[in-house]
């Protein structure tokens, strides 16, 4: 009889199944838990999942995943990688400075303002690490011995631990400098990272993952060099007496660096069998057969659930080719960017749950495929589960399928070109020189958000909720009239999330309870699960929208998430290609665009932050990815006549590498964010060759602070200086849903006033 293989995880989702680190760090924040209390919250989550881990039938627990906001900035403060301006390098990491790295500091009591680490994505997931600073002389030392006492506390509650560890090289590699390649910091980093293994050995490890995800994006010569100089034979890291290693990477195949990495003297090696499938068969014949080879076969960045099956004669191969004790077994890519616990969503269709697998059912999976005897009630439940999805008639929509089919060049295309249009639109809505606008929300006051959480909790009826919303919107519009504002918006009090509301709305979709996964900090997102074909079964926002617009002579925005962003921020169904989905949601969204215009509205915004988000890990692949991404947008827009203007929106993104597509979008007019960057975004979309009209953003709606009116103007001035006034409307940099009512109004009529300023200076200059 076959043994079981032995199996472990690089992580878990930390955030608690009921987001329980969550409340505690924001109760934190805002002064109402001491720290004590919130180390106790941390420390019963820890042993909570460590419990889950072993409960499963795993070998080991992930240790040192957990961390207060980001594991990078965790290895940072190890190491004492902290910045100047959060105090001197060698004092202690407390939870207060630790908090500033992660958050910064606002301007109180006289003290200057501290900006935060920059947070950028990690890898291509939805989750976002706090970019480590390293100054020109940067030392390093161990600092901080935070994995060390969560190891202690593991092997304290009985555990079988597995260290996992950011490797040096994804370490520097994603940190940054002044100048130069952080890459150069290797050699003076390695002796402190030296100095945390051995601190780990002394407390009892034996096995330390040391995760190098950056090896699934970048195989260059500088990555690989670095790579040799922290396993070289004599001082590097496996000169560390008493541990084992495992190299992990995750995210992708290693590829053209699998020889450089099996030279290395790891003692096992843990690969994304689920991306990077194309690295097996060299294992398989390659990969020594007295190291480890874990194979990462439960896919960390699905939420669907695995066919068993299939991996266990994947695994079959490798079982007849290596002594067992050197087979493990784990997931693509730690847990973390999944949700907790199916068990959680007892409102979901009893279907889809059985098609779903979140943290705490991948370790049973796991479990199933490394068993040595087949467990074979668990295998015919998953074959009867992935059965029924196949055959569920929501898979697959015929009649949807042949107009996906038929949809043709002209599908995709308004009538005349851009200029043209907008010189009709701008003629239609009466609309001055330098046009004020919204992105779109206004302020999600505790009141609104009650109002919502009565409906949704059955205590408020339909009438009652319906008539909240009509007052808030009642007096949103008031306040844009009282602000002179020019087009104006519903304030969207009736969305929770910009995505969430539509997958409600959509069929083909469902939401979750409790699906949350963290995005960054204390934040979480919890996208929708696109299952099925896609299809709009009635209109979503046009009643809100003709309402809205008996409100007020002035133009009333209709407001929708686009495609692409929808796309992007759910979980995506894997049978069918992205670009397939993204199309089905174009119809949908092209169906709401006809509709609004029917109903009256004049300008439509189609709101497609995601769009840089979507980048396919490998540059090679982003060429292919832009052209169906700006084929769906104008495939959801292109519905409506020439003077029916169409907005969209971008925010969170460097605009340099996607100008030419947004360009390509052909919208009529596009905001973006644009204040912090000086307008630089700005000059970056025109780069593209965009001809339509453009409103950068003019304020910063990430902080309270109310922009001055010379500062709106300095700005406008700025933008002035690379696109024609005829071109430029006047924004904040994106929704203002987490701002307050007092800043809001404040910072608009600045907005307003500076706007002012400009129309009489273009006057003056015109007479
Ligand atoms: N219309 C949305 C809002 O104003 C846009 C949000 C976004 O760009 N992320 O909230
Ligand atoms: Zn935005």
């Amino acid at each position: 009889m076959n043994p079981n293989l032995t199996t472990h995880v690089g992580g878990y989702p930390r955030i608690g199944r009921k987001r329980e680190l969550k409340q505690a760090l924001e109760a934190f924040w805002a002064g109402r838990l001491d720290a004590a209390s919130l180390d106790e919250t941390a420390r019963s989550l820890r042993l909570r999942h460590w419990q889950e881990q072993k409960d499963a039938g795993l070998d080991f627990v992930a240790v040192n995943d957990f961390s207060y906001y980001d594991n990078m900035l965790d290895l940072a403060c190890v190491f004492g990688v902290v910045p100047e301006r959060f105090g001197k390098a060698d004092e202690p990491v407390t939870l207060d400075r630790y908090f500033r790295l992660a958050r910064g500091r606002a301007r109180k009591d006289g003290r200057p303002d501290v900006a935060p680490l920059e947070l950028t994505k990690w890898f291509d997931t939805n989750y976002h690490y706090l970019v480590p600073e390293l100054a020109a002389g940067q030392e390093f030392r161990f600092a901080w011995d935070k994995p060390v006492r969560e190891l202690k506390e593991a092997i304290e509650a009985g555990h079988c631990a597995k260290v996992v560890l950011i490797g040096p090289v994804t370490f520097l590699a994603l940190s940054k400098t002044p100048e130069g390649d952080p890459l150069e910091f290797t050699e003076k980093l390695l002796p402190a990272y030296r100095a945390l293994l051995e601190a780990l050995a002394a407390a009892g490890a034996e096995w330390v993952e040391i995760a190098e995800p950056i090896l699934s994006t970048r195989k260059d010569a500088k990555v690989l060099a670095a790579l040799q100089r922290v396993w070289s034979e004599q001082d590097g890291l496996a000169s560390v007496k008493g541990l084992k290693f495992l190299l992990s990477v995750a995210f992708g195949p290693i590829g053209s660096a699998l020889e450089t990495v099996a030279a290395l003297p790891v003692d096992g090696l843990q690969v994304d069998a689920t991306r990077g499938q194309g690295d097996l068969p060299w294992l398989l014949k390659n990969w020594p057969v007295d190291r480890v080879l874990s194979l990462g076969v439960i896919d960390g960045r699905s939420i669907w659930r695995t066919n068993p099956e299939t991996w266990r004669a994947v695994v079959a191969t490798f079982r007849e080719q290596r002594p067992q004790e050197n087979l493990w077994l784990g997931s693509s890519c730690p847990l973390l960017h999944v949700p907790h616990d199916l068990g959680e969503e007892t409102t979901i269709d009893p279907q889809l749950r059985s098609w779903l697998a979140f943290a705490k059912e991948k370790l049973a999976e796991l479990v199933i495929v490394a068993a040595g005897e087949a467990p074979v009630d668990a295998l015919a439940a998953a074959r009867a589960a992935i059965a029924s999805r196949k055959q569920h008639p929501g898979v697959h929509n015929t009649a949807l399928r042949n107009t996906v089919a038929a949809l043709d060049e002209k599908s995709a295309r308004r009538g005349k070109p851009v200029t043209e249009r907008v010189a009709l639109q701008r003629e239609r809505l009466g609309l001055p020189l330098f046009p004020t606008t919204s992105i779109g929300s206004f302020p999600q006051t505790a009141e609104i958000r009650a109002l919502r959480a009565r409906y949704r909790k059955g205590i408020d009826n339909e009438a009652a909720y319906q008539a909240g919303l009509d007052a808030a919107l009642r007096e949103v519009i008031r306040n844009q009239e009282k602000l002179g504002l020019d087009v104006l918006v519903h304030g969207e009090f009736e969305r929770t999330d910009m995505v969430e509301f539509f997958g409600e709305k959509l069929e083909g979709v469902a939401v979750t309870a409790n699906g949350w996964v963290q995005s960054y900090g204390s934040r979480c997102v919890k996208p929708p699960v696109i299952w099925g074909d896609i299809t709009r079964p009635q209109p979503m926002t046009v009643e809100v929208s003709k309402r809205a617009q008996s409100l007020t002579e002035k133009p009333m925005k209709g407001m929708l998430t686009g495609p692409i962003t929808i796309l992007q921020w759910s979980w995506v169904r894997d049978d069918l290609s992205r670009s397939a989905v993204a199309t089905q949601i174009a119809l949908a969204v092209r169906a709401e665009v006809v509709d609004l215009e029917a109903a009256g509205i004049r300008v439509i915004q189609v709101d497609e932050p995601g769009l840089r988000e979507g980048f396919p890990l490998d540059d090679a692949d982003r060429a292919a990815y832009l052209e169906w991404a700006v084929r769906a947008f104008k495939i959801a827009t292109s519905g409506v006549r020439d003077e029916t203007q169409i907005h969209t929106h971008m925010c969170y993104a460097e605009f340099t590498d996607v100008a030419g597509a947004i360009a390509a979008l052909d919208a009529d007019v596009i905001t973006l964010e644009a204040s912090r960057s000086k307008m630089k975004a700005l000059g970056a979309v025109l780069e593209g060759g965009i001809l339509s009209e453009v409103g950068p953003g003019v304020w910063d709606i990430h902080s309270p602070r109310v922009p001055a009116v010379e500062e709106v103007s300095d700005l406008l001035r700025r933008a002035l200086a690379v696109i024609p006034a005829e071109r430029l409307w006047v924004n904040p940099d994106c929704g203002l849903k987490t701002r307050g009512w007092e800043e809001t109004k404040a910072s608009l009529k600045n907005l307003v006033a500076a706007a002012h300023v400009l129309r009489e200076e273009h006057a003056a200059v015109a007479v």
